[in-house]
């Protein structure tokens, strides 16, 4: 079932204008990419992505479990998964169904990500975060640095996720 790529502009519009009566402290804005910052209680949303509403509700989800941003990158992976949790708790509450397979597709994107960063350079090991953005191996005793990441940024089939 997939009623969302057929009418996603206008129903995400719809959604938008109902959101914003039902949070009327958030401010919903129209930019190049989906986030949620914290700071500014602004949900930025994209009409040029495939599944604008599920990740509108993903950013929803962030709102509403009051995510801020995060320090490790395993509690990334946390947050992430349970936003997509929310999100299908309030697709349910507004009516749409976000797909189950398309979430698992971007944990798994998520858990890719947590596994590149989080592999040992020398020996392929997996590495212990000891803190935000950096790693040490308990096999060889390397150690290495992470770029900083941001909450929200990592999507299916985005292959660098810090630059979102
Ligand atoms: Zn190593
Ligand atoms: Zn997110």
């Amino acid at each position: 079932m997939d009623v969302m790529s057929s009418h996603g502009k206008t129903n995400l519009r719809q959604l938008i204008v109902r959101l914003q009566t039902d949070f009327p402290k958030i401010i919903f804005e129209e930019s190049t990419h989906f986030k949620w910052n914290a700071d500014k209680k602004i949900i930025f949303y994209s009409l040029n992505v495939d599944h604008p509403i599920w990740s509108l509700l993903h950013e929803l989800g962030h709102m509403k479990l009051a995510h801020t941003e995060y320090l490790t990158d395993v509690s990334l992976l946390h947050m992430e998964t349970a936003a997509w949790q929310k999100a299908k708790e309030l697709g349910c509450h507004y009516g749409f169904v976000v797909d189950e397979e398309y979430v698992q597709d971007c944990i798994d994107s998520y858990r890719e990500w947590l596994h590149q960063r989080s592999t040992c350079p020398t020996c392929s090991q997996t590495g212990l975060e000891d803190k935000a953005g950096s790693y040490i191996c308990i096999n060889c005793k390397s150690s290495w640095h992470v770029t900083p990441n941001r909450l929200g940024r990592v999507y299916r089939k985005i292959k660098d996720p810090s630059l979102h």
